[in-house]
Formats: structure tokens, C-alpha cells, sequence
């Protein structure tokens, strides 16, 4: 029954020259967003409104669902697009379009009518008494209430004549592709894809690096981060994932360091390589899925220990939730049941039984020096022995 969406974005991030370029970055976002949807959707920019008129059929739901992952977006509203038959067929129809758009009519109404083609005979507070009192005639159940009604009918008179009274609330947030780029780190938990979505979210492209430590972590293990990305990149768009072979380091940490200081140690190599990676591809900052206390490399002492190795911003979205708010994400992006398949994880395969939780800088300095033989070797040939993957 709808032919068209109408796509409705805040109003705040919309002003002055950076209208154009958050218009712009929806605009392009929905695009491919609606791509795998038939329907062949044609989107525009009208005089400061999107739409997304479908060419052919297309399934509701799917298109739905589609638009509700497209950051920037606060509603998206179904539209009937009527051809200009003149005043008295569009109250005909208007009347259609609440019998079927509304069947409880238990419910109250305010018609909200504009006339932005000034050639319709019609002006907008007498469309406004008229429909209201044609709808109100045509169903005794449904009340008019002016202040706060159940919905807002809205009718449009442009080129066409736009009829629409539903709001489906978007994902909020600003497009991707008007904040830069950042690098997530990603493993196959369940937080650092959460990380990823929110800084996404915000209007930031993702790229990111994965550790793996084969053979001692499987083909499977690296698929279910492959798996990840492509969940995450449901909302921000293509991700290239850099798969960074991380087993030399951790051996050699483990054979030269004190083991409860190896989660840190190979923490803040991740970092390192990360950033390499990072600065290489343009991206403005890193993305872990950290929260303040969660584990024992994740203490405020083990954060600043980590975080010494970098130059750029780290940003650590879920630095402090709680478990189940991180969850409760994970669960609503689609991310969750991938997380908790037990696959081992490149960081628990070497773990301690005794972590460092204090770990002190000077000593992470110290046990480094030990390292300095052959660990710029092998951080070089990591990088370069890296194999990248897109995930879309
Ligand atoms: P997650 O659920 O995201 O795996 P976690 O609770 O298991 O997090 P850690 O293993 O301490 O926590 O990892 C903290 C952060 O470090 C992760 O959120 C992620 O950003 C990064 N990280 C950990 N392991 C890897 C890895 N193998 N490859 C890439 N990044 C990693
Ligand atoms: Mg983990």
C-alpha cells in the first residue's frame, strides 16, 4: 500500500553548512542500506526532506528493517503517494487510508495538512477542518484531540499529494561518513563489536584488526570474528578487516616475560600493531570493547598500562557498563548468539592463573627490554604477513 518512505532525521546536527554533508552521508547511507531489498528504491532529496520511493514490490518488513539499522535516521514514515484528482477525491481517500492504515479506531486524531504547491485551491486551515470533519463523519469511533493525539495525519500537497500519519522510530545517532574513520580492535567477544556499533553510531567508518594465534586458535575462531565484522558492517557499512597472525609475539612473550605479566604484555602489542595498522589507513583512533574492572586487564592500573602505547585517542565506548547493558546491545544488534560460540580466544590460551591486576609500569618497561631482541622483527613481519579481509 506504501509506495514511499519519508525519512526523518534530527533537526540539531542539521545546520549551516553541515546540513549538506549529513544529508549528503544519509542519502548515501540508505542507498545501500535499501540495495539488498527489492524494489529497486529510488531515494532523494526533496526541499529538505529524504525519500525513498520503491520502483517495484517490495516486502514492508525487510524495508523496514533495513531503514531502522541506517544511523542518522530518528523516524521513518510510510507514505501514500496520491495523484492531484482534486479536494474532493483526496477526502475519499483520505478516508480509505485511515480505514486500512488504522484499523482500531479507538483513537484520537489531529490532521495536520501543508500546501507547499500554492496552485491547490485548497489552503491548509480549511484542508485542515474539512478532513478532520470528513474523517470524524466517516468512523464515530475516532475523536479529534489537538493537543496531544494518538496520531497525526499528515497530508501534503507537493507535485503529489503525500499522505502519512506513522512514525517507526530509527536507530538515532549521525550518518556514517561524517565523523572519519576508526580502527576496532575486534575478537570474537562480546564486547568489542557492541564498541564497534557505538562508535559507528556516531557517524564514524570502521576498519579492524584481529589477532590470531593459529594453531593454537582455529580457522573457526578467526570465521566467527569474520562473522562478527559483517554484523557490525549491517550498520556501518563495509569493514576491512586486517587478520594479524599474533602467535610468534605471544610465544615469545611467554617464553621470555613473567607469565602473569603476559595478557598486559600482549595487550599493549596489540595496541601497538593496531596503531601501525590505524595510522597506515587513515583511520583518526582505535575502538576497544573495554569496561573499567571487568577483568584483571582491565583494571584502571591495566588500562594506563595499555593505553601508554598509543599515541592516537582510544576509544572505549563501554568503558563503564555493566555486563548486562552490554549484553542487552549485543542482543539487539544481532551480535550475541555469534559472540558465545565456544571458540578459544588468541588472549586465554597463554593465560595466567594469577594475572598481574596492578600491573606497574616500570616493570612492563623492564620485561619489554627483555623482548628487544627479536620483537621489532616480529612485529614488522606480523604486519606485513597480514591478510586482509573485507566483511560487508
Ligand atoms: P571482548 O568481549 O570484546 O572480547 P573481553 O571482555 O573478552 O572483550 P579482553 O579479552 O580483555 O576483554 O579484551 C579487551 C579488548 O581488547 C576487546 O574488547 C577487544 O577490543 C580487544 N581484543 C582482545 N582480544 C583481541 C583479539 N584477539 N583481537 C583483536 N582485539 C582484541
Ligand atoms: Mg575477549
Amino acid at each position: 500500500m506504501y509506495q514511499s518512505f519519508l525519512i526523518k532525521y534530527a533537526e540539531i546536527a542539521t545546520k549551516g553548512k553541515n546540513r549538506y554533508l549529513f544529508e549528503d552521508a544519509l542519502v548515501k547511507q540508505i542507498r545501500r542500506a535499501l540495495k539488498p531489498v527489492d524494489g529497486s528504491f529510488v531515494v532523494t532529496k526533496e526541499s529538505g526532506r529524504i525519500y525513498a520511493h520503491a520502483q517495484g514490490e517490495y516486502d514492508y518488513e525487510e524495508t523496514i528493517e533495513a531503514l531502522s539499522r541506517v544511523f542518522g535516521i530518528v523516524g521513518i514514515c510510510p507514505v501514500v503517494v496520491l495523484e492531484d484528482q482534486g479536494f474532493e477525491q483526496l477526502k475519499e481517500d483520505v478516508i480509505a487510508y485511515m480505514e486500512w492504515a488504522h484499523p482500531d479506531k479507538n483513537i484520537t486524531f489531529k490532521v495536520m495538512s501543508r500546501r507547499v504547491r500554492k496552485n491547490w485551491p485548497v489552503d491548509s486551515q480549511t484542508m485542515n477542518a474539512k478532513l478532520g470533519e470528513a474523517v470524524l463523519n466517516a468512523f464515530p469511533e475516532i475523536r479529534v484531540d489537538v493537543h496531544k493525539p494518538d496520531i497525526y495525519l499528515n497530508v501534503e500537497i507537493r507535485e503529489k499529494i503525500y499522505v502519512y500519519s506513522q512514525v517507526i522510530p530509527g536507530a538515532g545517532g549521525m550518518p556514517v561518513g561524517t565523523a572519519g574513520k576508526a580502527m576496532l580492535l575486534l575478537s570474537g567477544g562480546i564486547d568489542s563489536p557492541v564498541a564497534g556499533y557505538m562508535i559507528a553510531k556516531r557517524g564514524a567508518k570502521i576498519d579492524a584488526v584481529y589477532f590470531h594465534a593459529p594453531p593454537y586458535t582455529s580457522e573457526r575462531a578467526k570465521q566467527k570474528v569474520v562473522d562478527l565484522a559483517k554484523l557490525v558492517a549491517k550498520y556501518s557499512g563495509p569493514i576491512q578487516l586486517h587478520v594479524v597472525n599474533f602467535t610468534d609475539i605471544q610465544m615469545y612473550i611467554y617464553e621470555t616475560c613473567p607469565h602473569d605479566q603476559l595478557t598486559i604484555l600482549m595487550r599493549r602489542y596489540m595496541m601497538r600493531i593496531a596503531e601501525t595498522i590505524a595510522l597506515e589507513t587513515g583511520c583518526l583512533g582505535l575502538i576497544t570493547g573495554e569496561s573499567i574492572g571487568q577483568v584483571a586487564s582491565q583494571t584502571m592500573q591495566s588500562l594506563m598500562a595499555t593505553n601508554e602505547v598509543c599515541t592516537l585517542p582510544v576509544y572505549r565506548p563501554l568503558i563503564a557498563f555493566d555486563k548486562q547493558d552490554i549484553v542487552t546491545i549485543s542482543e539487539k544488534i544481532n551480535t550475541f548468539e555469534t559472540s558465545i560460540l565456544p571458540y578459544e580466544d588468541c588472549c586465554t590460551i597463554f593465560v595466567a592463573k594469577h594475572p598481574v591486576t596492578k600491573p606497574n609500569l616500570k616493570s612492563m618497561h623492564k620485561s619489554e627490554e627483555l623482548l628487544q631482541e627479536k620483537i621489532g622483527e616480529m612485529v614488522q613481519t606480523a604486519l606485513e604477513t597480514r591478510e586482509v579481509i573485507w566483511a560487508d
